[in-house]
């Protein structure tokens, strides 16, 4: 099953991929990971993942969401089982399975991955698995994390590896996505 954008979101990302030049590649690909989050129903958190091919194409884009629009707690603390954490899929992979959903999985291998936050060691897993050329990340809130730390050890691995690798620090500023976040969490929470 493949999660869809939202209408007005993808819109948007659109014309930013248009004006990509203009605004800049990286920082254009990166606005459209935040852009994608922004789908996400989790109430505490929303990560976003664009993937652009070696012919810089749009490949797939992902968010922070459940498998399938069942009914799964989105809460945080208590009992793991009744937590989100065993059930949500993370941006990163919801992007690789896009990508595979629409029968792009060949145009995975050195395709670069933009995401609004560092990610997890099983997200590193997928991205090495399906050998990406590029990680560029915006937020590294959890950089001190047990995951985070061992995400680092399956990089400093795949380096050695695939040499070319390049993982790297995109910085959006934050009045330019608070703008993004004003003028979509109206239509947002209307269709929610
Ligand atoms: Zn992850």
């Amino acid at each position: 099953m493949k999660q869809m954008c939202n209408p007005k979101i993808q819109e948007e990302i659109n014309n930013i991929y248009q004006n990509k030049e203009k605004i800049g590649l990286d920082n254009a690909y990166m606005l459209i990971a935040h852009l994608a989050s922004f789908n996400s129903n989790d109430p505490h958190s929303q990560t976003g993942s664009v993937i652009i091919s070696k012919d810089n194409e749009i490949v797939s884009i992902g968010w922070n969401e459940m498998p399938f629009p069942g009914n799964f707690p989105w809460i945080r603390e208590g009992e793991e089982e009744n937590t989100k954490y065993p059930y949500v899929v993370h941006a990163e992979r919801m992007a690789i399975h896009n990508a595979i959903l629409d029968n792009n999985t060949e145009k995975l291998t050195d395709s670069n991955m933009y995401v609004n936050l560092f990610p997890c060691n099983q997200c590193m897993q997928q991205v090495t698995m399906y050998k990406l050329k590029g990680l560029y990340y915006d937020s590294d809130k959890y950089h001190d994390a047990t995951f985070s730390k061992e995400a680092r050890i399956i990089m400093k691995e795949y380096k050695k590896y695939k040499d070319n690798f390049i993982c790297k620090q995109i910085t959006i500023d934050k009045d330019k996505l608070s703008e993004y976040q004003n003028k979509y969490s109206k239509i947002l929470q209307k269709n929610k």
